[in-house]
């Protein structure tokens, strides 16, 4: 995965400064190339990477994270901020009936996300009537119709007398019906019309001036464009295509169950700059969501929920005391018992993590100790090391026997209790000896009962 080619181009890399421009380069070719194996377009990665390359220049290396994981978060955060930031909820008219329309070509998963989008509008108190505007298939009406009934919303299509032909030829005409469609919800009173119109396999003109002229007809408060997230490359074009013929105001990635990687929401979003609004999981109704666009960049970039994790981390971690304990270790000054208290301290608040902790390729091991970790230990030690004197906490090897039970009584707790601590504390010791000397992440000692 990327995280670990990361990883690997990064691995000699500790406790610089500031990442070097070879670094830099290194990363940003296994960011294209994470990219295209996800299928982006290709204008949209050169330009991209030209973003993360000048944002990686100029980023001061941060206390809480690896140069790689740095990295990463920055890819990862221009990626959520093209893909929309905070995602967009539909806009809805102040006159009722609100009026979205759908526009994509054949297979994309229009009428589908027709009866999706129906359904949750319904669970939400909505009453939306949907409209049979694609009149270019012979079965397009039949199959609004049966996503109708099982979304539980009416749906107004021409009469079937009308359809039934088994050649591709226009039957009625759509924009009459979409017209009359929306006159038909304003007239029984339901608050949003959802009108599914006809795609061809390919764009073509005549398919655009429909769509274009439906649009003109219904005057919709949003256009929805539908766009299969495995189509890859062909995603900048013909979404150039629909953008220039009908335009829209938002856009639904569809099959986001199957293996796309979803290059797709990158390309779209960086060509149109259109909001991603809602993602489509499966062929049931009910796969459906409100698109997220943080989840799409690790998806993109395939790291799970690495990103996550690395975020709460860094969030978790105090940045100033990692950068100082570095600091500290790197100098090959010795670990203190206040160190120990302050990563005690910092592993409770990672004690959240544990499960996300699974996911990150090597932190396994990671994962079992926090397993094992018990947050009243981090009060007990606190007790401890409180009550030995600031001489006791900077050279643990002056605690005798006498000021060992000194420590119990003023903590509290068992001379044994205190034998625990520093023999734990020794092992802690030991662990960032070798982590100075490189490997590991900085700021996730060991220092774990
Ligand atoms: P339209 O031509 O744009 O109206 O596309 P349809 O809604 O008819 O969908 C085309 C095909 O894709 C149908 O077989 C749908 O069941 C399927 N489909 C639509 N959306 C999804 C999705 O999100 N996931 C999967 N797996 N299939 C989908
Ligand atoms: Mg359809």
């Amino acid at each position: 995965s990327l995280s670990d080619r990361l990883t690997a181009t990064f691995k000699n890399l500790r406790g610089r400064g500031r990442l070097s421009e070879a670094d830099i380069d290194a990363t940003v070719r296994e960011i294209r190339r994470a990219l295209l194996d996800a299928d982006v377009a290709v204008p949209v990665v050169r330009e991209f990477t030209a973003a993360v390359r000048e944002r990686a220049l100029s980023a001061e290396v941060s206390g809480a994270l690896n140069p790689a994981q740095q990295v990463v978060k920055i890819v990862n955060d221009e990626l959520v901020a093209i893909l929309g930031g905070q995602t967009r909820a539909l806009q809805f008219a102040k006159t009722p009936p609100t009026v979205i329309m759908l526009a994509g070509l054949q297979g994309a998963g229009k009428t589908t996300l027709a009866g999706k989008l129906a359904l949750a509008l319904r669970e939400q108190g909505h009453t939306p009537l949907l409209v049979a505007a694609d009149l270019q298939r012979p079965n397009a009406v039949t199959q609004l119709s049966v996503v109708a009934e099982r979304a539980g919303v009416p749906v107004f299509a021409p009469h079937p007398g009308n359809q039934g032909a088994e050649t591709e030829v226009v039957i009625g005409d759509p924009v009459g019906v979409a017209r009359d469609g929306v006159a038909e919800a304003r007239a029984k009173q339901h608050d949003v019309v959802i009108v599914d119109t006809a795609g061809r396999l390919g764009v073509d003109q005549v398919l655009m001036k429909q769509a274009a002229d439906i649009r003109d007809a219904v005057q919709p408060d949003e256009v929805l464009f539908v766009i299969d997230a495995m189509i890859g490359q062909d995603a900048v074009a013909t979404a150039k295509a629909f953008e220039e013929g009908v335009d829209f105001t938002g856009v639904v990635l569809s099959k986001l169950d199957g293996d796309a990687r979803g290059g797709a929401a990158l390309s779209v979003a960086t060509i149109t700059g259109r909001p991603i609004m809602f993602a489509s999981t499966g062929e049931k109704l009910t796969d459906f969501e409100v698109f997220h666009p943080d989840r799409m960049a690790s998806r993109i970039l395939d790291m799970g929920d690495v990103l996550t994790l690395i975020e709460q981390a860094e969030k978790a971690f105090d940045a100033e005391q990692a950068e100082k304990m570095a600091a500290k270790v790197s100098a090959g000054e010795d670990f203190s018992l206040s160190d120990f208290l302050v990563q005690m301290q910092q592993m409770k608040k990672l004690g959240s993590m544990k499960k996300m902790l699974g996911m990150l390729p090597g932190m396994a091991q990671m994962r079992d100790q926090l397993e094992n970790f018990d947050e009243r230990e981090v009060d007990r030690v606190q007790a401890l090391i409180q009550s030995m004197t600031p001489a006791e906490r900077e050279n643990p090897k002056i605690i005798n026997g006498s000021r060992r039970a000194r420590i119990a009584r003023g903590s509290g707790q068992t001379t044994t209790a205190v034998n625990q601590l520093l023999e734990r504390f020794t092992q802690a010791q030991k662990m960032m000896r070798q982590m100075s000397k490189g490997g590991g992440m900085p700021g996730m000692p060991g220092g774990v009962p």
